[in-house]
């Protein structure tokens, strides 16, 4: 895959995105599909010193360990669920700071009522699939529930983010970091939940596990508007979402057509194509990638390892 300002320079710009789980549904190992890589959804966003997490899958792994690794004391960490779907949530209990004594987790994410997103998550832990409890888990945990049209926003270090009620504001040309959410139901069954982060006048949406109508869907494209990555689901071919033998309409992911049209009318700077289909290997990844450049030339399919720099 083409390299995309990768790495650090001596004059690191503010905003920069790190892919470190690309992958949809499940983990792959096939020597065949370890250029793009093979861990699930996990990216990494990293603003005006602060770190945000979007999802948990495999991705999240790797990324707790470096953070431990790093850190001259316990880390903090955001992070984000899209939905609590296997593949987004399968990294979290191997997330070294929640094994790590005075680590701090805020974990966000969709969650109709108070204490519901803890109610999901003690599934992942439950005795049957997991020796360890949610609750036994050393690192320290504060869990919040989401419904969508939140605004988050950061306070110092260790401090519980503080989410804010009913979107009034797109929240444009903030001078502190801002995440907003948009909750849709276009994912089976529970929806999904899309996030746009805000530092000054740049903005990245994260938009995976959406499967849109023919067009996209009106308020989507609002969510995302102008942005200036988009990083979104783009698991199937057409011809794979349309099979006869095989349709996946109603699977709850969109097709490479999809996700440009949103990108395009939603007038956004890049795209970034995400939650690849575990059957496609790095080849047919590369052919996906030249035929997305035709239609959206500014765009790009997500691979592990992978940076963004927003300037
Ligand atoms: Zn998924
Ligand atoms: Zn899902």
């Amino acid at each position: 895959m083409n390299q995309v300002n990768s790495g650090d320079t001596d004059r690191s710009p503010p905003f920069r995105v790190r892919f470190w789980g690309v992958r949809g549904s499940y983990p792959t190992a096939d020597p065949s599909t370890l250029v793009v890589g093979g861990n699930t959804s996990c990216v990494e966003v990293m603003v005006a010193g602060r770190r945000l997490i979007f999802d948990a899958g495999t991705g999240i792994i790797p990324l707790g360990k470096e953070l431990c690794d790093r850190a001259s004391s316990p880390p903090t960490a955001y992070v984000f669920l899209s939905h609590t779907h296997i593949d987004h949530v399968m990294g979290l209990c191997f997330f070294e700071p929640l094994q790590t004594s005075k680590a701090h987790s805020f974990i966000l994410g969709p969650g109709d009522t108070h204490g519901a997103l803890t109610r999901s998550l003690r599934h992942l832990t439950h005795s049957h699939l997991f020796p360890v409890s949610l609750d036994e888990l050393k690192g320290k945990k504060e869990i919040f529930s989401l419904a969508g049209g939140e605004v988050i926003r950061f306070r110092s270090r260790g401090k519980r983010p503080k989410i804010g009620g009913n979107r009034t504001t797109n929240g444009a040309d903030t001078n502190e970091v801002v995440v907003t959410t948009f909750k849709s139901p276009a994912h089976p069954r529970n929806g999904v939940m899309l996030y746009r982060v805000y530092y000054r006048d740049k903005s990245v949406v994260y938009a995976t596990d959406i499967e849109q109508q023919e067009g996209g869907y009106p308020e989507i494209i609002e969510f995302v508007r102008g942005s200036d990555l988009l990083i979104h689901d783009a698991q199937y071919l057409h011809e794979e979402y349309f099979s006869r033998a095989k349709p996946r309409k109603g699977w709850g992911h969109s097709t490479l057509d999809m996700a440009i049209d949103v990108a395009k009318k939603a007038e956004v700077k890049r795209l970034v194509l995400f939650h690849h289909e575990p059957t496609h290997d790095d080849k047919t990844m590369r052919k996906i990638e030249k035929q997305a450049k035709q239609l959206f030339r500014s765009s790009v399919v997500a691979y592990q390892g992978m940076e963004i720099a927003l300037r």
